[in-house]
This record gives C-alpha cells, structure tokens and sequence, in this order.
C-alpha cells in the first residue's frame, strides 16, 4: 500500500461540498438565462438546449468520474443526479418552444419550477450531511472524532441495555511508531498514521467504528459483538496490518504492527471506567511482546498472541 496522502479523506467530503454548491449555482444560472430568454423572445444559449444538458454540465462531468466510487456510490445521490438530468432536459424542452411560441403551458413551467425546488431541496440536505461529516472526522487520519465517539458510546450502551445484545470496544495503539517518527520523519509519521486508520477502516466491518483517541491511537467499537467474536475480528485485523508493506512516496517501505485492548461495554459500568479496561488489557498486549489482542478479564493476564 501506497501511504496516502494525509487528510485525503476530508479533502474528499469538501470536495463533495463544492460540487453540490456548483451544481446548485449552476441550475440557477440556467433558469435565469432561460427566463431571460423567454421574456425577450431571444434565441436561448446552445448550451441550455437539446437532451443530455446533464452530461455536458460541470457536475455531469464531474459525478461520471466518481461515481463508482464511495461516498458517491449511494442512492441519495444517484437521486440527485437523476433529478438534475430531469430538470436539464425538461429546462431545454421549455427553452426551445418559449421564445419561439406565444405560450407555454402553464402547468409545465410550474413543473419545471418543481423539479428545480425538489433538486434544491435535495441538494442541500445532501451539501448539508456532508459538511456535519467533515466536522465529524478527524483531518489528519480520516477516522472519526473523539467528540462523535462520546456521542456514539452513549447511544451504543444504551442499545446494549435495551437489546440485551452485546458490544465490545478496543484500543488500538501502533507499536514503537516513535522511532518510525524517529527513523522516517514526522511527515511520513502522519502518512504511516492515516494509512493504519484506513486499514483499520477498511478491514472491520462495515457496522463497526473508528474513532482517533489520542496521537496514535484509535478507538473501535463493535456492536452486536461479544468478546470471543471481536477478538477474531481484531486478530484479523492485527495480521493484515503486520503482513502489510506501507511504501512512502520516495519508495521507502515501513513495516509496522499495532497491539489491540478489548473490553465488553458493559452497561452497568460508567463509559470512562470501560476505557480504562480496555487502556489495561493494551498494556498486557504491550507488556507481553506487542503485536496482539487481549482481552480484559478481572483478574486481567494474558490473552491470545500473534507472533512476538
Ligand atoms: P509503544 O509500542 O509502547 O506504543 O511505543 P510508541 O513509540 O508507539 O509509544 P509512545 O507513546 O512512546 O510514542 C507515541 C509517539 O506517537 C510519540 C508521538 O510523537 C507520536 N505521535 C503522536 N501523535 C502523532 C501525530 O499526529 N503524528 C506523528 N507523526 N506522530 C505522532
Ligand atoms: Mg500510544
Ligand atoms: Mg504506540
């Protein structure tokens, strides 16, 4: 894996942002130069006529290159994308007969102005969620805030208590990562930190959640999961990670392992207090070689291994 370039994933959702704002602008420069040409009885500009507007606009353009790709790849903005290409196509049917003929139906600009207000209204909601998604992550690693995993604990002990299903956290902390600040510099520090969070990110599964906890360290939470399950889980994760070859962009490759802390949340027991088990069971992991899960018991001592 090629470390990525460090807060690539903000940069995304602002991108997303931007496009959506553009589109947005974009739809009302068109229905103004419409308007202007349908009072005026002037010839409409080529670009608002034909089928197809969609593709040849900016935001066209912009969504075929992506749209394979999350966090396009979603119905909400498939919906987006269908209701532009409607309200282009219908804008160019308008165009064309307005400044040619008398009159134009009244119930079809009042459509025409309904799919632009079900476009705006859909567009901003969508600009909307992805601007409290960027406040909600972490710059540097991609992986959710501290502030949103205070949020979420809550909500998952109360669904544990009311569910009676169990969860689990852990603590994720990269081994001896002060010598690779050390050997390879605090900037391929931060690329090597944003790749181990994306890792972390993309081998759990889909349901579970990363949160930066502290410099290099992340929490996870695994709902629905009691000890045994997030354990193999983790372990998964633990070896994918340790089998990884993290290259820099001038080719250097970093090997690296991460140690894993896991506790059952616990409703009856205060959330910072269920931290600290998992902050205990890390230190075992550390103590005991580094590059492993444990889990905290009681009488907390080992658990499994990974190779040393
Ligand atoms: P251990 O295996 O015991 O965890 O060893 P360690 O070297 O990982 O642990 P230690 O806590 O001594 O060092 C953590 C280092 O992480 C020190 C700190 O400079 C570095 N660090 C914390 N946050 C960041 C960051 O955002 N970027 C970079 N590059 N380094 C960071
Ligand atoms: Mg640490
Ligand atoms: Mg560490």
């Amino acid at each position: 894996m090629v470390l990525p370039d460090a807060a690539s994933h903000r940069s995304r959702h602002e991108a997303i942002v931007t496009a959506i704002e553009r589109a947005l602008r974009g739809v009302e420069d068109r229905l103004a130069r419409f308007h202007r040409s349908a009072v005026a009885k002037v010839r409409p500009d080529e670009d608002l006529l034909g089928f197809g507007g969609h593709g040849s606009s900016e935001f066209g353009a912009w969504y075929e290159e992506r749209k394979e790709n999350p966090p396009l790849d979603q119905p909400a903005f498939e919906s987006l994308v269908a209701l532009h290409e409607a309200l282009l196509n219908h804008l160019a049917l308008l165009a064309e007969r307005a400044w040619k003929t008398e009159k134009v139906p009244v119930e079809e600009y009042d459509a025409l102005l309904e799919k632009v207000s079900g476009f705006r209204d859909l567009a901003l909601r969508l600009s909307k969620a992805f601007q409290a998604a960027i406040s909600d992550i972490d710059p540097l690693t991609g992986a959710q805030t501290r502030q949103v995993m205070q949020r979420d604990l809550k909500r998952e002990v109360i669904r544990v208590k009311r569910s009676g299903t169990p969860a689990c956290i852990a603590l994720a902390d990269i081994d001896h990562f002060k010598s690779i600040n050390d050997t390879y510099g605090h900037g391929v520090g931060d690329q090597v930190l944003a790749a181990v969070s994306s890792s972390l990110i993309d081998n759990l599964r889909p349901y579970d959640s990363v949160y930066r906890y502290g410099g290099e360290e992340f929490l996870i939470c695994l709902p629905d999961t009691g000890p045994e399950e997030a354990r193999r889980v983790l372990e998964r994760v633990r070896s994918r990670i340790a089998k990884e070859v993290f290259a820099t962009q001038d080719g250097e490759e970093v090997a690296l392992t991460v140690s894993f802390g896991v506790t059952l949340l616990n409703p009856r027991r205060p959330i910072p207090e269920l931290v600290e088990r998992a902050d205990k069971a890390l230190y075992i992991a550390k103590e005991d070689g580094r590059n492993r899960v444990v889990v905290w018991r009681p009488e907390s001592r080992s658990e499994t291994g990974g190779e040393a």
